[in-house]
């Protein structure tokens, strides 16, 4: 540990480009900074007893908060390439019904007729919502994790889906061409937010619907939990609010329409075997998914339009 030799990079806000920070509004009792790159890859997956997360300032300008302090391009390459995958533990019924909500919210939105484009869809459990809509023409799907194409490339017929393995690789998708774009829990991972927004509004249509989830720092559960909120973790080198991702969004050309939080399902069971544990009582319950129930888990879905 303390190794000072190991550089991470120094960010400034990577919304509004301020260097002004106030103190340290959260961090852990040995803050990531501090340790060398190799002590930080098992606390990356998750395995470790202690918690440990760069520390997280707020931005004196736009009141992001972000780490001024966090990996580098070339070491968050290395570190996502080795993350084995991150969907256990919720059934799939569960995961279903959570991105089914997120889809309700969005078809309220009148969409033109053009393309979608997603970052990141996984296996697709929101993009099979919004696939027979008779407006969407092209579907381009960018997912770095290839095990899951076979899944994807059954959602639509091969002259109507695109599928690409570079995260934001979007040159090949015609300007202004796109009318829905998604991004779930997308945003609070990139070190360069506004750069990749300003890219995907050059892609979308006047007047087409951009829907963004990401985690709420401003919710009660973050406030309760403090830095123990899972969120606040190595892979998010920001983390927004209602008010701040309005901010972001104006500095790449968007205008907010509505930022709405969300709910998360999850099987009775297994909330109830989490509280159990949570307690020190690690005893077997019968696993029993047809019961779920929504909870609010700090997340929000931004729905905004190129301006
Ligand atoms: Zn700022």
């Amino acid at each position: 540990m303390a190794n000072t030799n190991i550089k991470y990079e120094s960010r400034v806000c990577p919304s509004c480009g301020c260097s002004d920070t106030g103190n340290v509004s959260v961090s852990s009792k040995h803050p990531a900074e501090y340790f060398d790159l190799d002590d930080l890859q098992s606390h990356w997956n998750g395995f470790f007893k202690e918690k440990v997360i760069f520390s997280y300032s707020r931005c004196a300008k736009c009141h992001l908060l972000y780490s001024p302090t966090f990996f580098s391009d070339g070491q968050l390459e290395a570190l996502y390439a080795q993350m084995p995958d991150n969907t256990a533990g919720v059934p799939l019924e569960a995961l279903e019904k959570t991105q089914k909500g997120y889809f309700n919210i969005l078809k309220e939105y009148k969409f033109e007729k053009g393309g979608y484009l997603e970052t990141g869809p996984d296996i697709g459990l929101f993009t099979k919502n919004i696939i027979s809509n008779p407006a969407l023409k092209k579907f381009w799907l960018f997912e770095p994790n290839r095990t899951v194409w076979p899944t994807l490339s059954k959602l639509a017929d091969s002259d109507r889906l695109h599928l690409s393995a570079e995260m934001f690789g979007f040159s090949e998708v015609p300007d202004q061409s796109i009318s829905v774009a998604v991004m779930i829990h997308v945003l609070d991972h990139l070190i360069n937010p506004v750069e990749i927004l300003k890219k995907l509004r050059m892609k979308m249509a006047p007047g087409a619907v951009l829907a963004v989830v990401t985690h709420d720092e401003s919710s009660l559960l973050a406030k309760i939990t403090g830095n123990g909120w899972p969120a606040y973790c190595l892979q998010h080198p920001q983390l927004y609010s209602p008010k701040t991702i309005r901010a972001l969004m104006k500095e790449a050309g968007f205008n907010v329409v509505q930022v709405q939080r969300t709910v998360n399902y999850f099987p009775v069971t297994y909330l109830f075997k989490h509280l159990l544990w949570a307690f020190g009582i690690r005893i077997n319950v019968p696993s029993w998914d047809a019961l779920q129930i929504p909870l609010k888990l700090g997340n929000i879905l931004t729905i905004a339009s190129p301006e």
